[in-house]
């Protein structure tokens, strides 16, 4: 028995990127980026769905390539601080929060945060992807995503 022309698709092979969101899903219907209380951002998306984030969940899950790279090499999920050596622990550290927070375009936010950074661009695409609430993380943990 030949078992030629059966592909078996294995699991170590590059999967398909996630589909893609629907529009409502990814088009906020309001933003609210709350710089002087310093708490965070909030988001209602057309779709009804409502999620936030904290300033120092966003400025860890920053999707810029170097922060990316980073995250991957160190095996840390957007949004999970670095591990801190125990020498720093006594130091004081600022947290994080953005000095300056720009549209891009139609589809995206650029922070600007206080330790300078600014590469990161924030899509509504990847927001939403990231989204915190209880809904989301389940569905995440259902799939075996780290958040
Ligand atoms: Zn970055
Ligand atoms: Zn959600």
């Amino acid at each position: 028995m030949s078992h030629e022309g059966i592909r078996i698709v294995r699991s170590d092979q590059p999967q398909p990127e996630e589909l893609p969101l629907p529009i409502e899903a990814r088009t906020p219907a309001k933003v609210r980026v709350k710089k002087t209380e310093g708490t965070g951002v909030e988001i209602d998306w057309k779709d009804g769905h409502h999620s936030q984030w904290n300033f120092a969940w966003l400025r860890n899950a920053c999707p810029c390539a170097t922060c990316n790279d980073e995250r991957e090499k160190s095996g840390r999920a957007p949004g999970e601080p670095k591990p801190k050596p125990q020498t720093l622990l006594m130091m004081y550290e600022a947290p994080p929060r953005p000095v300056e927070v720009t549209p891009v375009g139609n589809y995206a936010l650029r922070f600007k945060w206080n330790d300078g950074h600014e590469a990161g661009i924030y899509s509504w695409e990847y927001l939403r992807r990231v989204c915190r609430c209880e809904a989301c993380l389940a569905a995440a943990e259902r799939k075996g995503d780290l958040r």
